[in-house]
């Protein structure tokens, strides 16, 4: 007996084992694979083939069967998901029914997911800003959460590494709240963005209105040939799978690299249930995985381990991960695990109307839009409120075409829309202020189909989140009178947290093991050959979109392992 034993430990023996194949952890196989190691990557979803699953990308609007809209029972039966503006007939696929994967809502939180090899970089809306020395610093500097271990200097090579293979397209804008980037040729403008643009420059010495920095292919390079992807054609139907490659995804990209160089195996259909610690050995040893299919656990064994199961279920599998040393979840000598979770502020937005430029209209397609990042609190502290936010925009001319006839009537009012004047609209990516009280735990009853207990969320506003909603709606109102927009509106949604879909900290990153979970190599402090490195790591939101970050970390933290393994450190 103890012969078949050992044989099926060191089957499922391999150098690391990655849990999750979404952004961070397409990244996490890619960079392992690629120096040498033997690498399991843990899925719990379906496998998801670049092209041949992307059952609805060449559709077209009347080949659904209900015209790419959502039916009303799936709808119903999907009260949270369908809530996020991507999930619609067409890529249903990719996102989890609320009824399959339960958790609890101890303050309302809608929790968007993609169970799937490749995770939510199938649907994500690709936007890829880097962060700044006043991102990095922003805890020290304002007093909240603890000092982040890192400056951009740290990181910014590595941003570089991945914006080369991943394919940025943005412009050299020299501002020091955005960093400039490895970039693609930009997107373009319309004249009545081009109008906005000038007219915040002329007023506003340190507010700008810049191109978006997004992970489309403009221009593809020999690395992107490589990877098998071609220039992005703007069809803006990113999020059902692009057969192009032409915005990046892990199925594109990281995971068939990975997959190339012979050293991956990718095992989908395995819900990683918690991380092995051996006492004895003073570190992890492996992981136990549910089959999703057999329901049966099973054991894998490696040296070490990247998590990136995304922040909230990053946290879930430590919390779920206890022993003799470990009672309250791996790592978790400080108590901190689960604590100090924040997310962006999505809930403003404002529109207007613009009667300038009328013998102009807008030509094709862009699946990217002008950007104005953090203007508020970044010299000094200015507002009743910390930190500040970054607004999305856009413009476009309102045009009235009935695309529900048929025949000639519809071909002539494709053909000839008849238009109206130009909108303008933006939306608010604020900053909030991680705090103990936003936490996350495991229910001590409740189990998932799994028999893992159900994540607790309990996540909510605050008073400084509200005062910066109040402001973003005030300054953008004043600049849209500037650009001489008419009819300006604004809106707070009041809607729960949860739909920004950039939910991050509970494992965060720290100088101090007493305050923190992770070291500056996104490592845990009390168990060295486990490494966090999507967005459960961040110690501190920003503004900016963090999948970049994300990426950016777990390149440098694998380079770091590999090197620590190979001197016998990890
Ligand atoms: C509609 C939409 C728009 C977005 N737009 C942007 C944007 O413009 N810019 C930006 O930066 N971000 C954006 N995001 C967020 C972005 O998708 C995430 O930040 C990013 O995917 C996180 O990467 P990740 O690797 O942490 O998680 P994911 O990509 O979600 O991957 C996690 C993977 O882990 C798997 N997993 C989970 N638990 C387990 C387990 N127990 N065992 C095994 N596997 C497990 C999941 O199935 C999944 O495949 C958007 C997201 C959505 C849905």
């Amino acid at each position: 007996m103890s012969y078949l034993n050992i044989d099926a430990q060191a089957q499922n023996t391999y150098d690391a084992i990655v849990i999750g194949s979404g952004i961070s952890g397409g990244w996490a196989a890619k960079e392992l694979t690629g120096k040498g190691l033997r690498t399991l990557v843990l899925e719990r979803g379906r496998d998801v083939r670049h092209v041949t699953d992307y059952p609805t990308t060449n559709k077209q609007p009347w080949e659904f069967e209900h015209r790419n809209q959502l039916k009303q029972e799936v709808r119903e039966a999907n009260p949270i998901i369908s809530k996020c503006y991507a999930f619609y007939e067409g890529t249903e696929q990719f996102f989890v029914k609320d009824a399959e994967h339960p958790y609890v809502q101890d303050k309302p939180f809608d929790w968007i997911r993609g169970y799937q090899v490749g995770g939510k970089s199938l649907m994500w809306a690709r936007q890829t800003q880097r962060w700044s020395d006043f991102d990095f610093e922003g805890p020290a500097r304002d007093g909240f959460a603890v000092d982040w271990p890192i400056r951009y200097a740290d990181i910014a090579p590595w941003y570089s590494y991945v914006e080369r293979f991943a394919g940025i397209t943005g412009n050299k804008d020299g501002l020091a709240t955005l960093p400039d980037g490895e970039f693609l040729p930009p997107h373009e403008w319309n004249c009545v963005e081009k109008h906005f643009q000038q007219k915040v420059a002329a007023k506003y010495k340190d507010r700008h209105v810049i191109m978006g920095r997004a992970a489309h292919l403009t221009q593809p390079q020999p690395i992107h040939f490589q990877q098998g992807r071609a220039q992005c054609q703007h069809r803006t139907i990113c999020e059902r799978g692009c057969p192009f490659g032409g915005y990046f995804s892990s199925n594109s990209s990281t995971i068939p690299w990975a997959a190339k160089t012979g050293k991956m195996t990718l095992r989908p259909h395995s819900v990683v249930h918690s991380i092995i610690y051996d006492e004895k050995k003073g570190r992890a040893t492996g992981v136990r995985v549910i089959d999703a299919n057999t329901k049966q656990m099973q054991e894998f064994y490696a040296r070490i381990i990247f998590l990136n199961a995304a922040a909230l279920n990053s946290n879930l599998v430590l919390l779920n991960s206890t022993s003799h040393r470990f009672p309250n979840g791996l790592g978790n000598d400080s108590g901190i695990l689960g604590k100090y979770v924040a997310f962006h502020n999505y809930r403003a937005g404002i529109s207007g109307e613009y009667d300038g430029n009328l013998d102009s209209t807008t030509d094709g397609r862009r699946p990217n839009s002008p950007y104005i990042p953090r203007f508020r609190n970044v010299l000094k502290q200015e507002t009743n409120f910390l930190r500040g936010y970054a607004s999305g925009f856009s413009a476009g001319r309102m045009s009235r075409s009935d695309q529900s006839g048929v025949g000639a009537d519809l071909k002539e009012s494709l053909l000839n829309p008849k238009l109206g004047g130009w909108y303008v609209g933006s939306h608010m990516m604020g900053e909030t202020i991680p705090k103990e009280t936003n936490y996350l735990a495991l229910d001590p009853t409740l189990k998932d189909p799994f028999g893992i207990p159900q994540l607790k969320i309990s996540i909510a506003y605050d008073d400084n989140d509200d005062k910066m909603v109040k402001d973003y709606q005030e300054q953008l109102t004043e600049m849209f009178t500037e650009a001489g927009f008419k009819n300006i509106r604004v809106r707070d949604s009041h809607a729960a947290p949860g739909l920004d879909i950039h939910e991050m900290g509970g494992v965060r990153m720290g100088k101090d093991p007493k305050t923190s979970m992770l070291n500056k190599w996104n490592q845990l402090h009390a168990v060295k050959n486990v490494f966090v490195t999507d967005g459960a790591s961040m110690t501190s939101t920003s503004t900016q979109n963090p999948s970049l970050t994300y990426m950016a970390l777990t390149a440098r933290a694998a380079d770091y392992a590999v090197k620590a393994m190979k001197k016998g450190l990890v």
